[in-house]
Formats: C-alpha cells, structure tokens, sequence
C-alpha cells in the first residue's frame, strides 16, 4: 500500500513541468548521481570510466523528455553526436542508447528518421552500437518503422523489445537486429500488455532464448537473478559463445552483481543516463523502487 503511494507521488513528480525546468536550472543532486551518470558530457564520461576500470562497459543513454519543436529533437541529437566522439576521443568502452520521441518521433516520423540516421553514420564509422529504447504501446509501431529504415543501412543500430507486450515475438522474428530484451517499463490494456507478471518473466526467458538460437546479437537487461541465472545455463546447454550476448544493468542496481559477472566473463553494460534531463528519469526510478529513495536520501545526506 505504502509503495503504491510513493509510487503515485513520485510518478506525479516525474511529469511536473514547472519541476522538470526548475531542475534544468538547479542541477544534478549528489544523491541522484547514484542513478545518473550526469548532466555534462564530462561528468557523465568520468562516470563511464569508473565503471570501465573494473571492466564494465556502459551505454549512455541521451535523455530527452518533453521536446516540443524541430530544434529540440536537433539538439537532442547533437548531444549525442558529442558523446559518441567523446567516447571514442577517451578511449572508453561505452555505445549509446536513446527514444526516438525524444529526437521528434511524436513531431514527424522524418524527423526522427533523419536524426537517428546522423547518429547512426557517427557511431558506425567509430565501430559503435547504437541502441533505439522501446517506449509506450502507441508509439511501438511507428518506432519499429523508423528502426527498419535505418537498420538497413546501418546495421551497428539495435533495439529494444519489452517482453508484456504481445507483439513482440513478432518483432523479433520481423527484425533480426541486435536486440535488448527487456520486462517492460510501461502498462495498460489488457489487449497489448501481457499479465501476470510470471507470463511476462517465461516470455522474457522465450524471447532471449529465441534470439540467441537466431544467432543474433542478444542484449539481456534484467537486474532478476532467475533470469540471469537460467540464460548462463542455457547458453551453456547450447554452447552459446558469450561473445553473443550481453547483460545489461541500470545504473545504481546491483552493482556487486554487475562486477561479478565479469569476473565470469560476461560482458556486462551498465545503462548511464545523461544530460540536463535527468529530473524525470530519476523520479520514475524512485517510483518503481523505494529502497531507492533511501539510497538518494542517504547519499545526499552523505554530501
Ligand atoms: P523486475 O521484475 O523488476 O525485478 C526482478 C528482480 O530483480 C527483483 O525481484 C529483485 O529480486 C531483483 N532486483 C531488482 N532491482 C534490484 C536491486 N536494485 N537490487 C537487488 N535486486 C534487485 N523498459 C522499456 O520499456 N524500454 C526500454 O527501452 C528499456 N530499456 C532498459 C534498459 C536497461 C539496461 C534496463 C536494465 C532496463 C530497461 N527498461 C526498459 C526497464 C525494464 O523494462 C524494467 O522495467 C526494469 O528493468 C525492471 O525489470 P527487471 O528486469 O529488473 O525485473
């Protein structure tokens, strides 16, 4: 009951406007770098090569939320055209993620097109994975569109399929991409999202299993130890290389977990989110998970 209501506030903060630009204006609070990598491209690189120093690699994903014009969805971009050189100008281990709405997915579909096309040709001539998140049950066909356009001339860009939603074992089998494959941050009729949520975990297991036997690459982004856990032992079942997947965390969550797989050998990719949009991002990981809050509250307390 407790957690319902933290959750409804904390999602209630995440959608404040007047918050989301007073934020903007303030800053990132010392206890919020726990779950963000930064505001500027400095301090979101210092925090890549602390997780690079005991070898894990990251995805920064260039946040955006709210864009209301052409302009938005360009600067958005730009700034993740920035990271990309940064990363590689450092010598860091790191690949980039993003929405497509926050590049103007919901102002016109070209938009985002042309957008993810320029940070796709970066990345690529720098080597570099780009991966597209998935997001709300409204946006996933026209996203997967924008995906296939892009896919076809630039094969270093992947996305991400959320095992509660119905359609997206025929997305993988549609794509044959490098996918991430996720529970799903996002509800809602009963049409579109699977329930309970033990469906949604076999699925999860049915979609990473379905991809690693399609010998493409496999992005597991889970913090669920089961899950974890029943993907090595399978893998190892099939003699999957690990060279063909990957685990995937967010930043702040299980982090001995994260360093233990790689003592393992798994290549493991922390999710670092960047840029002066954090406000909303934090307030959603606050929502889902009050151990978090206290973490926060903790670390500010700490400063
Ligand atoms: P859950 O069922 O939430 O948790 C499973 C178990 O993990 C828990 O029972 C607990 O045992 C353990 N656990 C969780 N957190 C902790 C912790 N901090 N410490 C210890 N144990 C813990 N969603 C989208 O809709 N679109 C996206 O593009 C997207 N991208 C993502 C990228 C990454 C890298 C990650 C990790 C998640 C992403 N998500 C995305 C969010 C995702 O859909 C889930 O909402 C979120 O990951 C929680 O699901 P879970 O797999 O961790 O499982």
């Amino acid at each position: 009951m407790l957690q319902q209501i933290t959750g409804a506030v904390f999602e209630y903060l995440a959608e404040n406007r007047l918050l989301i630009q007073l934020a903007k204006k303030v800053g990132l609070p010392l206890g919020g770098t726990l779950f963000v990598g930064g505001q500027g491209a400095e301090e979101t690189l210092d925090t890549v090569k602390q997780f690079n120093q005991d070898g894990r690699a990251a995805t920064v994903d260039c946040l955006g939320e709210f864009i209301e014009t052409e302009q938005d969805a360009v600067d958005i971009a730009n700034e993740c055209i920035k990271v990309i050189g940064q990363i590689k100008e450092h010598g860091l281990d790191a690949q980039v993620s993003l929405k497509l709405t926050s590049i103007g997915l919901r102002i016109d579909p070209d938009i985002a097109y042309q957008q993810l096309s320029r940070i796709a040709e970066i990345a690529y001539q720098r080597n570099m994975r780009v991966t597209v998140n998935m997001e709300e049950a409204m946006m996933v066909e026209s996203i997967v569109r924008v995906f296939e356009r892009v896919h076809e001339h630039y094969p270093n860009v992947g996305i991400a399929l959320q095992a509660n939603v119905f359609r997206s074992r025929f997305d993988l089998e549609r794509l044959k991409a490098t996918v991430r494959i996720v529970k799903g941050a996002y509800d809602g009729d009963d049409e579109i999202y699977i329930q309970p949520k033990k469906t949604v975990d076999e699925t999860y297991l049915q979609l990473v299993k379905v991809n690693l036997l399609n010998g493409n690459y496999t992005q597991i982004a889970t913090h669920d130890e089961q899950i974890i856990q029943q993907i090595i032992d399978f893998a190892q079942m099939k003699q999957i290389d690990p060279s063909r997947f990957e685990f995937q965390m967010l930043q702040g969550m299980r982090p001995k977990r994260q360093q233990e797989l790689v003592r393992q050998g798994y290549r493991v990719v922390i999710y670092v989110p960047h840029g002066v949009d954090w406000y909303t991002y934090l307030m959603r990981r606050l929502a889902e998970r009050p151990a978090n809050i206290a973490f926060t509250v903790g670390a500010m307390l700490r400063r």
